[in-house]
């Protein structure tokens, strides 16, 4: 099995600034740094490094998406927007800061997310996964929001399919956080699937709800799981269970892409969830069965959130593990804890959101 690796050290350089989380400082807030630092993305990289598993995986080159593919999903005056000002000194708006160059640092993880799915599609690498910055799941045709300038998925698929002749893509984001930038990009396409498993209105806070299930000929072919705080390894199986699996059979995509946030974690800052490296372990095993009896085992992961520093790597790694079989001599040195957790196996609140959800899965024709 040989599985691909995308990884620049320019996403690193992607520059959001000086921030207390995500509130830019002032009188009242301390400097600080932005929850959507180089950190996360650099730790999980060496530790991948340091394991011996890079050397294992296949490197695939970071490719640049041009304007023409970002028009592809993006709006050209956005585009264009983000480039001058990317020239300049960029933007310190508050949802989507980014400085001098992250224009083209954007287009690289564009371009590392496409250039692994490509790879993937030819038939180079079984699977792969992008470890790209700045994220993308939550940017929109017209605007950047949550951290992300362009939406690396959606233009990712939207290039592929102008030069490999596939059928059905299905989306599985199990970032925290609404995957709402995918699931515009494709509300209306029966072609793509798009799934979001997240915390029940954190963000964006007025989406991500049940009743999105898309419009005109793609309606039904969009699946929110909304969960409510404090879901453990137990909710989070029993969704794939009741719900992503059944609709990825009854789907029967040709290609399965995660935008794949790890701020679900019981470490992260940002989310109030409770998984661990175990949970990413078995959500990617079961997208991989899923993708082995439907689709030739072809799946793809882009890199979204996932705040702690110190957690983020051993769940990436975990993930890295399963997708290309090699176990390394690394064990997670906070799961045991984690694991003791109370409240990690599925409770009945919980159980109730995701039956409701379960209930969209005959509508999938
Ligand atoms: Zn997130």
């Amino acid at each position: 099995m040989a599985t691909g690796w995308n990884f620049h050290e320019l996403y690193l350089w992607h520059d959001n600034g000086n921030a207390a989380l995500f509130y830019q400082p002032g009188l009242v807030i301390e400097p600080g740094e932005h929850a959507e630092n180089a950190n996360t993305k650099r730790r999980f990289r060496n530790l991948i490094e340091v394991s011996g598993l890079s050397e294992k995986l296949v490197a695939i080159r970071s490719e640049p998406v041009t304007e023409d593919d970002l028009a592809l999903f993006h709006d050209r005056d956005y585009i264009r927007r983000v480039r001058a000002r990317s020239k300049e000194h960029g933007d310190r708006g508050y949802s989507t800061p980014y400085g001098k160059g992250s224009y083209e640092i954007a287009c690289l993880a564009a371009g590392g997310t496409s250039s692994l799915m490509d790879a993937v599609l030819k038939g180079e690498v079984d699977n792969g996964y992008a470890l790209v910055r700045p994220p993308g799941h939550h940017a929109e045709r017209g605007r950047g929001l949550g951290f992300c300038l362009f939406g690396n998925v959606p233009v990712a698929i939207l290039k592929n399919r102008l030069r490999h002749k596939f059928g059905r893509v299905a989306t599985v984001d199990w970032d925290v956080h609404h995957g709402n930038g995918t699931q515009s990009a494709f509300y209306s396409d029966p072609s793509v699937l798009t799934i979001s498993i997240h915390q029940e209105g954190l963000y964006p806070h007025d989406s991500g709800r049940l009743e999105e299930r898309g419009e005109g000929e793609g309606k039904g072919y969009n699946i929110n799981i909304p969960l409510p705080a404090g879901c453990g390894h137990g909710a989070y199986i029993a969704a794939f269970e009741r719900v992503v699996l059944p609709v990825l059979r009854r789907y029967r995509p040709d290609l399965i892409v995660v935008p794949s946030g790890f701020d679900a974690s019981a470490a992260d800052p940002l989310g109030r969830m409770m998984l661990h490296s175990e949970t990413y372990r078995e959500m990617t095993h079961m997208l991989m069965d899923a993708a082995a009896e439907l689709c030739g085992g072809r799946l793809v992961m882009s890199h979204e959130g996932g705040y702690s520093a110190a957690y983020v790597p051993y769940c990436g790694l975990a993930v890295l593990e399963q997708l290309s079989g090699i176990r390394t001599e690394i064990d997670d040195p906070f799961l045991a804890g984690f694991v003791a957790y109370p409240g990690q196996e599925l409770r009945p609140h919980q159980e109730a959101a995701i039956q409701q959800a379960a209930e969209l899965v005959d509508a999938i024709a």
